[in-house]
């Protein structure tokens, strides 16, 4: 089990619409966001960043952002906190050991004009498809992808996190993005943008 004030302190540091924006484009509307729903592809989909959560009217899909990474990765609620924390708390060498039990694919995308994108994902195909349909992250949506340069299966997060610090180190901040966004941002860029 994972303590729940080690769960509420994860939480608290996350940004709902930096992790939305990795799967759907939003733009502003009033004091929500709204967007293409990334998992029935309407355009019926709100996010409210003052309340933290997100709808979608169409498909009836909403909640915060524990409910919008277990639907879209297919996660249980303990690999779910492990998910974001090392993704989206900028926390990275803090993490505690139950992040080791979550697996999945870790893959580098090759974009155009040398951009590169490192992802973790629990549905390979799907997140394949999303990224060469434009409807991945914002990232694989501004540059787009050319093809997948590699796919290593049974993965920590962690070694997203490397592969993505890897990258950085070789090609700079601005052709690349990965891993946890937030930590890796204010290491290496001083944009005060995720995008
Ligand atoms: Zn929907």
């Amino acid at each position: 089990m994972i303590p729940k004030d080690q769960v509420e302190s994860i939480l608290s540091k996350v940004n709902l619409k930096a992790v939305v924006s990795q799967y759907t484009s939003l733009s502003a509307k009033g004091p929500n966001l709204v967007g293409e729903c990334p998992f029935c592809y309407s355009s019926s989909f709100t996010l409210s960043p003052g309340k933290r959560i997100f709808k979608c009217f169409r498909c009836k899909k909403g909640g915060n952002v524990v409910n919008f990474i277990k639907e879209m990765e297919d996660l249980n609620f303990i690999e779910t906190i492990a998910f974001i924390q090392l993704k989206y708390s900028g926390t990275i060498g803090n993490a505690p050991s139950f992040d080791k039990s979550l697996r999945g694919t870790v893959y580098v995308l090759e974009l155009e004009n040398y951009h590169y994108y490192i992802g973790f994902t629990r549905q390979f195909d799907i997140r394949m498809a999303s990224h060469f349909n434009s409807r991945g992250a914002q990232w694989t949506k501004k540059h787009k992808p050319v093809s997948v340069l590699k796919a290593h299966y049974n993965k920590t997060l962690e070694y997203e996190n490397i592969l993505t610090e890897k990258y950085i180190m070789e090609y700079g901040y601005n052709k690349v993005r990965g891993g946890d966004h937030i930590f890796f941002h204010h290491k290496y860029s001083s944009l005060s943008s995720f995008n």
